[in-house]
């Protein structure tokens, strides 16, 4: 049977990534060895880093005025590397808190300098993206979780500020056009839309950095892994090959264009079974919605057993909502086929049905 993975991370993956990774785990270019076993400085790698690279510039729009970095530590390293590199302990950055990673982004960076919190949504349990706030003029930086992957809310509309963004993307990186100009820094976790956990992507605008004063150990500093290439030490080879894989896969089907269409499509069908069907509601409220996860619970909690079971014997992996907001959560990253969705669609349908 086919399992259709809805899970939110550690997520899918398009399985034409999935199997030419797997046959560079056995034989990497025809050269007889995995690439696992090979050194990172071979010219192979070489040409795998060069082309990631040159792909996240490519899909980004990022220039030369900003490094492309390939990372370990996940996203949440970048919660404290990124104010260690922007701030000096006297600076002012300025962050909204839209849920739980933003939550460890703003406890990491008062850390490092003078952090205000301009707005939260807390009070209904995350269940929207906080708007009217206003970025202190003295902000080094705003910092933005654009998807709340636990939550299933998603920023539509960025701000209007001066201040260069900081955004945690990891759970919507390349699922729609960026507008890089906007951003001072970009980071993602792989694990939600680009590739398979151990490597965190890093975009970051050249002039935010050299600006601290504070001593930096060369691991956590942005301007030591741009000027060796992202290969100061071993980078995470495995990922960082099956990202590029991911980045040419997107750039196959159309680029962030074509991401977008297919992922609002996606998206719509299930916000819109959700909304008709008499069994469901949705979480989110409306005009937040994430296009990755739809969050939804049933209108009768004794229905949540038997819909599990219902999914399950469909081939539904994966859709148990995280426990803060309980009921299902469906991630529908990049990867995810529209066929899937309308599986998930058919099953809350014949569900219905059955107990309505
Ligand atoms: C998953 C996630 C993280 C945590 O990522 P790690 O790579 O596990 O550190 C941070 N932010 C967001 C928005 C996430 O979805």
């Amino acid at each position: 049977m086919k399992i259709h993975n809805f899970s939110a991370g550690p997520a899918i993956l398009p399985a034409s990534v999935m199997e030419a990774s797997a046959r560079a785990a056995v034989d990497f270019n025809g050269m007889g060895l995995s690439i696992l076993e090979i050194s990172h400085r071979t010219k192979d790698f070489e040409a795998v880093m060069a082309e990631a690279e040159s792909l996240v510039r490519e899909l980004s729009g990022a220039g030369d005025d900003y490094a492309v970095l390939f990372l370990g530590g996940g996203a949440s390293t970048q919660f404290f590397m990124a104010p260690m590199n922007l701030l000096n302990d006297e600076d002012t950055a300025c962050y909204v808190d839209s849920g739980v990673w933003a939550t460890k982004a703003i406890k990491e960076a008062k850390n490092f300098g003078k952090i205000e919190v301009l707005a939260s949504s807390k009070d209904r349990n995350y269940n929207y993206i906080p708007k009217d706030y206003a970025v202190a003029p003295q902000a080094r930086y705003l910092h933005l979780t654009s998807n709340n992957t636990i939550y299933g809310t998603e920023i539509h509309e960025w701000p209007e500020t001066d201040a260069p963004i900081v955004s945690d993307m990891s759970s919507d990186m390349f699922s729609r056009p960026i507008d890089i100009e906007r951003f001072g820094l970009i980071y993602a976790g792989a694990q939600k839309n680009l590739g398979p956990a151990g490597v965190t992507l890093v975009i970051v605008r050249k002039d935010l950095l050299g600006h601290t004063t504070r001593k930096l150990p060369a691991m956590l500093d942005y301007r030591i892994h741009a000027d060796n290439g992202s290969m100061y030490n071993t980078p995470p080879v495995f990922p960082i090959y099956t990202l590029m894989l991911t980045l040419r896969w997107i750039k196959e089907q159309g680029g962030l264009e074509a991401m977008a269409l297919h992922n609002v499509q996606k998206a719509q069908l299930l916000y819109n079974e959700i909304d008709t069907n008499p069994c469901f509601t949705g979480t989110a409220v409306e005009e937040d919605r994430s296009l990755m996860n739809v969050c939804f619970v049933p209108v009768n909690p004794e229905h949540e057993a038997p819909f599990m079971e219902a999914c399950k014997a469909a081939g539904i992996s994966g859709v148990k909502g995280h426990r803060s907001v309980g009921g299902f959560r469906a991630s529908i990253y990049n990867a995810m086929p529209q066929e899937s969705v309308q599986v998930l669609v058919d099953v809350m349908r014949d569900f219905a049905k059955k107990v309505g």
